[in-house]
């Protein structure tokens, strides 16, 4: 194989009551990459379209993923790997732009090189392009996107990650509202300390969540879509939050939250049908401001990274 074509897709992290490990991937968003062989050894990107984003092989999430994942093959590949990026998904967004990057980098650099790491080996060369975008190798979004469905980041020194189902024909419907949130002040916004009663009401959530997806219980996964430590935080930066929740469950979502650290928020419906019913009554909600946002819908994409095209 001389050059491969892979979609990588978005993925939702935060998700809900699981702020920091629960990740879930999405199917009709996402970059497309191509990676080739070249004669010339080492790493480079071949072009970037969509984006501004770093060309530099030691900036961009994409090449630096790479890069530290042929450190430790046993012997250096007797060729280049050039890496073309077709953006789609915006960088700040929420819905993991550079993990996208990452994700797929490796994906396709390891079938290139005839798979010498398994999918879960793969998580943190991913997670450490992940450092050059946000500066700490974070697996909540480049899991997701490497094993599809919905993942638990159990422990990240080592990254560990499980694998989890997802609730059978589980829709996501996304709103992008294009507002710039400062990384640096969605952090400074959480506080430091966490009331028992919410640590309490939070850990019973997550272990209720996970106890829904093993067993496609949607009306227990509905139940326990709530975060009561750092959305009500969180949400204050973002213009609608709540109505826009409150109008989705309302058209029939099990309920949602915000992606990663957003601006995006997300929710979830049981079928299609539900969450184009949400994106009209989120639609309407985000049409009486004037800020500009795009909706999407996608059904929950349980293979991750997908190969288009081998040659
Ligand atoms: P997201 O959560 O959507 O990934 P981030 O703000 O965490 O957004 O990451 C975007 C940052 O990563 C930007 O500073 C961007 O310049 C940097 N970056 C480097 N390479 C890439 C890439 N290939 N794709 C996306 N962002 C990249």
């Amino acid at each position: 194989m001389k050059e491969i074509e892979i979609f990588s897709p978005a993925t939702i992290a935060n998700v809900s009551c699981g702020f920091d490990v629960l990740g879930c991937c999405l199917d009709s968003i996402g970059d497309k990459m191509v990676l080739r062989k070249t004669d010339e050894p080492g790493v480079r990107i071949g072009k970037i379209i969509g984006e501004k984003l770093p060309m530099e092989a030691e900036k961009n999430v994409a090449s630096v993923a790479v890069i530290e994942m042929l450190k430790d093959l046993k012997e250096a590949p007797g060729f280049g790997i050039e890496i073309d990026i077709y953006k789609n998904i915006k960088p700040g967004s929420g819905v993991g732009s550079s993990a996208a990057s990452a994700a797929g980098a490796v994906f396709a650099a390891n079938e290139l090189l005839g798979n010498p790491f398994s999918s879960h080996q793969l998580i943190p060369y991913a997670a450490e392009g992940e450092r050059a975008a946000c500066g700490a190798p974070i697996a909540d979004n480049v899991a997701p996107a490497l094993l599809g469905g919905f993942t638990l980041v159990k422990s990240d020194d080592p990254i560990k990650v499980i694998e989890l189902p997802s609730i059978e024909g589980l829709y996501a419907t996304i709103i992008h509202p294009q507002i710039e949130i400062k990384t640096s002040v969605s952090r400074d916004i959480l506080p430091q300390t966490v009331k028992l009663k919410s640590a309490i009401k939070q850990w019973a959530n997550v272990g209720a969540l996970i106890h829904a997806l093993h067993t496609n219980d949607a009306h227990l996964f509905a139940d326990s879509l709530n975060d009561y430590i750092v959305e009500p935080h969180r949400s204050k930066l973002i213009p609608e939050f709540d109505n826009v929740i409150k109008n989705a469950v309302e058209a029939g979502a099990l309920g949602g939250g915000i992606s990663g650290s957003g601006p995006s928020i997300f929710t979830f419906s049981k079928d299609e049908q539900t969450a184009h019913k949400v994106s009209i009554v989120v639609d309407k909600v985000y049409n009486k401001t004037k800020i500009p946002y795009h909706i999407y819908t996608s059904k929950i994409n349980v293979e991750g990274v997908k190969i288009v095209k081998r040659q």
